[in-house]
Formats: C-alpha cells, sequence, structure tokens
C-alpha cells in the first residue's frame, strides 16, 4: 500500500524534527496533500495512526490542509486553479501542463511537548 510508505516516511521525518527540538510528545501533526498526490486521506491517516503507535507520536491528531491544483499559463502570466481536470486557462483558453501545485504531500508542521 502506497499510504503506508508515505506514512512511515512522514513519522520519521516528525520523530526526527521532535528530537531535534528535545520534545516528548508529538501531540498534533500537519499535513499539505494535493488533490493531484494520487494520496487517500482516510487511507494516510489510518496508516499514520498505526504507524505511531508506541512512538512519542502515539495518539497525534493528524490535521490535512487540502491543495486544490494550480497551474501557470505562461501566455496570462497568471496561476488558475484546475477545475475537473480541465488544464485550460479560464482568461485565454490556452492549454497549461505547468502544474504548479496540487501534487504536494508534506508534513507542514507539528506541536510538541
Ligand atoms: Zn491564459
Amino acid at each position: 500500500m502506497h499510504e503506508l510508505g508515505l506514512a512511515q516516511e512522514t513519522l520519521a521525518i516528525a520523530l526526527d524534527e521532535a528530537r531535534r527540538q528535545g520534545a516528548r510528545r508529538i501531540l498534533c501533526m500537519r499535513l499539505r496533500i494535493g488533490d493531484l498526490s494520487g494520496v487517500v486521506v482516510e487511507a494516510l491517516r489510518f496508516a499514520l495512526e498505526t504507524v505511531a503507535e508506541n512512538t512519542p507520536a502515539a495518539g497525534a491528531r493528524i490535521e490535512v490542509d487540502r491543495v486544490v491544483p494550480a497551474c501557470y499559463c505562461n501566455q496570462c502570466r497568471c496561476e488558475f486553479e484546475v477545475q475537473a481536470h480541465s488544464y485550460i486557462c479560464p482568461r485565454c483558453g490556452d492549454i497549461s501542463l505547468d502544474l504548479r501545485r496540487g501534487r504536494e504531500m508534506d508534513l507542514i508542521s507539528m506541536e510538541v511537548v
């Protein structure tokens, strides 16, 4: 399962960071997940809760910020949101495949004690 590997990576980053800060426990992990990342949010949440058991992150709250995908149009020099998998710029009608966000899957912040 793709999400299990991601959960293990995310947990490793979180535990490293907690250790560096001298924290005893992780209370909350906040993730940013793009709608085109291919990550199933609920599966990732479950995997993360599972791998966090018996670690300082056990029972941590998991918050997810979804990111709506956006492309950059070279004609208009603007970013536009990709709606319903349409990569057509709403201003000029050009097709842009220059994806600027929407594929990310990052740990963006944590709360520790
Ligand atoms: Zn355009």
